[in-house]
């Protein structure tokens, strides 16, 4: 015997499926009227969470795999790291950077040791830890040579961030020309090509600035050959090598940091993105002999290493070791590469896979958006990194169902552009 609904009741449900839209409506409707239109948001309202699931405000269930981009590695509504948010809050949130505080000396301990290097500013975002890491290096140049017309080679199809500074880097054209005139001395090189980089190294080179693993510009890991030969480059030209990690960072590839599976450090690194899996909090670290060159007045910030993002970025490194994160990583991800690899075989529009760990993304002949707008219908969340790639990143607790539930939706995603 099925369940029968009665009428009544069925015109019940309706009347609140309904009433659900028009909320969920009214929301969109009011945030396009209050909210800077510098997205074109996917039609949903994000409600709450639970592991590796979001749920919108109808009730409507996601399977996650785009992680907040990348942040939400430990997964939604981890109780561990909710109540140390919740001590923190009843202790105290903010101290501002004229007096010492307990988690920031904790959290700079532990990115220190994860690192390998040795002292860190904490920043709010990813884009001002890039600010900082560009301030240090031409501090570091001024110091040597006392010259102020020092340059930065940084990479085509980056991406470091919206700031005048970090867009400076970034190598889009499109994300670069309105906001002209940019911070001058900066060279664009040929990601993963060393003859590019070698091109444009001359005396006023004070830094090179790159992603382990590019992101946004459309998921392309550096060749071991190339990240060799930029370091060689640096040690030979007395030139500093800023990682920006804030993507790659942070277990997502399978080490603590992309850089260390290369067997290479940098002078400096940034990361934020999933340091406080979801307080904003960033930072940058150095080498000694690179960290010195800032002293007090060079460099300042109100939020920044406060004692609540603190509190969050020491939860995060101990769950990390307590839930055994990295070694998921590496277990996963092996699975979710030959997953992966099984959709480029089967489908003639997918064109490619690129990636490392957690990160990855499938290569596309048809309009990405399109997948993904039918993947959220479908219970989906997954993005795009540039035109034409899909890009997975999802929380770094995902099991191996996790993935073939993915996969499962993905592949039901595809109808829409197979029958078109
Ligand atoms: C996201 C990102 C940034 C910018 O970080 P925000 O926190 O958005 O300011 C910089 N670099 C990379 C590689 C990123 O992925």
């Amino acid at each position: 015997m099925g369940s029968r609904i009665s009428f009544a009741e069925n015109d019940f449900i309706y009347q609140k499926f309904v009433a659900w839209n028009k909320m969920e409506n009214k929301y969109m409707e009011e945030a396009e009227q209050v909210l800077l239109h510098t997205y074109n948001r996917f039609r949903i309202v994000l409600d709450k969470g639970e592991g590796v699931y979001l749920y919108d405000v109808n009730g409507k269930k996601y399977l996650d795999f785009a992680a907040g981009i990348a942040v939400f590695a430990l997964g939604y509504h981890n109780e561990k790291y909710n109540n140390a948010l919740k001590h923190q809050i009843d202790k105290v949130i903010h101290t501002s950077n004229l007096y010492y505080n307990v988690p920031a000396i904790e959290a700079a301990k532990k990115i220190t040791k994860a690192s390998g290097m040795d002292r860190v500013f904490f920043t709010n975002s990813g884009t001002e830890a890039i600010e900082g890491a560009l301030k240090l290096a031409k501090k570091y140049a001024y110091n040597r040579d006392g010259a102020a017309d020092h340059e930065i080679i940084a990479m085509k199809h980056s991406f470091h961030g919206r700031s005048i500074g970090a867009l400076s880097v970034t190598g889009n054209a499109h994300y670069q020309i309105p906001f002209q005139p940019l911070m001058s001395g900066i060279q664009f090189a040929e990601y993963n090509q060393l003859e590019s980089v070698k091109a444009l190294v001359n005396k006023k080179t004070c830094a090179i600035i790159m992603e382990t693993v590019q992101g946004e510009g459309g998921i392309y890991p550096a060749k071991p050959e190339f990240i060799e030969g930029i370091r060689k480059i640096c040690d030979e030209n007395d030139i500093l090598l800023i990682l920006d990690e804030i993507q790659c960072g942070m277990g997502r590839t399978g080490t603590m940091f992309a850089y260390e599976a290369y067997g290479i450090e940098p002078d400096i690194v940034t990361v934020a993105k999933a340091l406080g899996c979801g307080i904003p909090i960033g930072a940058f670290a150095a080498k000694e002999r690179v960290a010195n060159a800032m002293v007090p007045g060079d460099h300042g910030t109100t939020y920044g290493g406060n004692p609540l993002a603190c509190a969050a970025a020491n939860k995060v490194f101990e769950l990390f070791e307590e839930e055994n994160i990295l070694e998921n990583v590496k277990k996963v991800s092996a699975y979710l590469e030959s997953r992966l690899d099984k959709l480029v075989e089967k489908y003639e529009f997918i064109t490619e896979r690129r990636g490392k760990g957690l990160m990855q993304g499938l290569v596309v002949t048809k309009p990405v958006s399109q997948i993904i707008n039918r993947a959220i219908e479908n219970g989906l969340l997954v993005i795009s990194a540039g035109a034409d790639v899909l890009r997975l990143v999802p929380p770094l607790i995902i099991t191996e169902e996790n993935v073939d539930d993915m996969i499962e939706i993905l592949e039901k995603s595809f109808s829409c552009i197979l029958n078109s």
